[in-house]
């Protein structure tokens, strides 16, 4: 397949997320909430968690920003809805390393949709877009285990 083939269809999935975003609402028994905030584009994000005896029941987000940053968010709470806290910040390292080059992003499982964000390994300041939303939940996450 093109290249410019491969990048049109990722950007698809990127798009559809952006326009219809999953788990995109408040949570009003959250048991974390946490506002992150990426300076260099404007992203303003919110991440919610119910996280019950050591699993994450729920996971969801609100705010506005790019189509990076919302489609990875969109994502993210569907790859995070019901893990252990544990598997959860593994993954978060996870994707870090893959966003950043680190790491190859899987072509099956539930790292496939992420794929779609490959294109921003490339652009270093995409990067923050795309994972405001983990950084932001990993931060709720660590607070909430300091209480
Ligand atoms: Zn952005």
């Amino acid at each position: 397949m093109p290249v410019s083939l491969i990048s049109d269809l990722y950007s698809e999935v990127i798009l559809e997320h952006y326009k219809q975003p999953h788990n995109r609402h408040e949570l009003p028994d959250a048991t974390l909430k946490e506002q992150g905030y990426n300076e260099s584009c404007g992203d303003d994000i919110v991440v919610y968690a119910k996280v019950i005896d050591d699993k994450i029941a729920d996971v969801t987000f609100t705010g506005r920003g790019c189509a990076i940053s919302q489609s990875s968010a969109s994502m993210m709470t569907d790859v995070l809805q019901g893990k252990t806290v544990a598997e959860a910040e593994h993954l978060i390292e996870e994707f870090k390393k893959m966003i950043t080059g680190e790491k190859e992003f899987p072509e099956e499982g539930e790292f496939e949709e992420l794929a779609a964000l490959k294109g921003v390994i490339k652009l270093p300041i995409r990067v923050k877009c795309a994972t405001l939303a983990w950084n932001t939940l990993r931060l709720g996450l660590e607070k909430s285990e300091l209480k």
